[in-house]
């Protein structure tokens, strides 16, 4: 017996988030999950349709049949471990060890001089660039970055081809190229184009798992996977990551603060866990949008999150407070 109550949210960007969307508000849904043995959890649901994740109305409209999508498992897996946090009166920070976190820098425009040297004086290495609109704009972005001796990971979201990649990447001398940590979803997944890009820069894979023949191939085209514990499977992926020697990077899905502390809780308990296989993380996203009750709770030291007050993912009083509403179970 499982009970699942919804809160629907909107969070309000600050700025235009990456290169398949656009600064629109975005809509997602809070979880509240009851099971018949008396735990109760927490969790988001924030899909991307613009990535190719089905919309919340028709997520919801699943989760109301007991039909499981990708998303709706994850949340119901998280949730369920929220709830043996709360349960056990621990919090996310009491089973993991802290992780830094990339800057993420999604509007290329408020770059300058001085905000880089924040970036650095703050203790960030790494400045994650979403990329994909402005050739240009973007190009002298990454040489300013690499140039304050900041690495760089840069992400295009899967939009463009082999092509328009090499004239990217051709663009940027060897030095600043150097400088490159991984370049995520170049393009759309295809095992020869993406062999050639790698000679550019290390490739990561994120929104692309399924487009991986992953029982037929004897090699890989990129070395890092991007783990969203709210998309995908953790134990799986890490899985992966052994069986491939690939390194992990575990990010926010770019969603709520609820969605945002469980993949740093899981960001957390994986670096414990696996060490030098996690890279440094991407969850230090909250500040994309409009602040809220949940964002105020976040405070960031640097480039990592402080433990947030509560049991679990943290939130006990604003969660609890929130008006829920029951998703009967056909
Ligand atoms: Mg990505």
């Amino acid at each position: 017996m499982i009970r699942i109550f919804s809160s629907p949210y909107i969070l309000t960007p600050r700025q235009d988030l990456n290169a398949a969307s656009a600064g629109a508000a975005r809509r997602g849904s809070l979880l509240k999950v009851e099971w018949g043995d008396g735990l109760r959890g927490f969790a988001d649901l924030h899909p991307w349709p613009e990535l190719g994740d089905l919309p919340l109305k028709t997520q919801l409209a699943q989760l109301t049949k007991g039909q499981l999508t990708p998303l709706g498992q994850q949340s119901l897996s998280l949730a369920r471990r929220d709830a043996e946090l709360r349960q056990a009166q621990k919090n996310i920070f009491d089973v993991g060890v802290p992780v830094v976190n990339n800057f993420l820098l999604s509007d290329l425009r408020v770059l300058n001089s001085d905000l880089l040297k924040t970036i650095k004086s703050d203790g960030f290495s790494t400045v994650k660039v979403k990329v994909g609109r402005d050739v240009f704009l973007e190009t002298q972005a990454i040489r300013l970055i690499a140039e304050a001796g900041l690495r760089l990971r840069l992400d295009f979201n899967a939009v463009g081809s082999l092509n328009s990649y090499q004239k990217f990447m051709g663009g940027l001398s060897p030095e600043v190229r150097d400088r490159i940590e991984y370049v995520e979803d170049p393009f759309p997944f295809e095992f020869s184009s993406w062999n050639e890009a790698r000679h550019f820069a290390p490739l990561a894979l994120d929104h692309q798992y399924d487009k991986v023949p992953w029982a037929s191939l004897s090699s890989l085209p990129f070395d890092v996977l991007v783990v969203k514990p709210a998309k995908v499977d953790v134990v799986k992926a890490l899985e992966l990551c052994q069986q491939w020697q690939l390194k992990a990077t575990v990010t926010s899905n770019m969603d709520h603060p609820v969605g945002i502390m469980h993949a740093l809780g899981l960001g957390m308990e994986l670096k414990k866990k696996h060490g030098n296989m996690i890279l440094e993380a991407g969850c230090l996203t909250h500040h994309l949008y409009q602040s809220d009750s949940f964002a105020a709770e976040l405070s960031t030291q640097g480039p990592c999150l402080r433990k947030v007050r509560g049991t679990g993912v943290g939130f006990d009083e604003l969660l609890e407070a929130l008006p829920w509403q029951i998703l009967n179970i056909d």
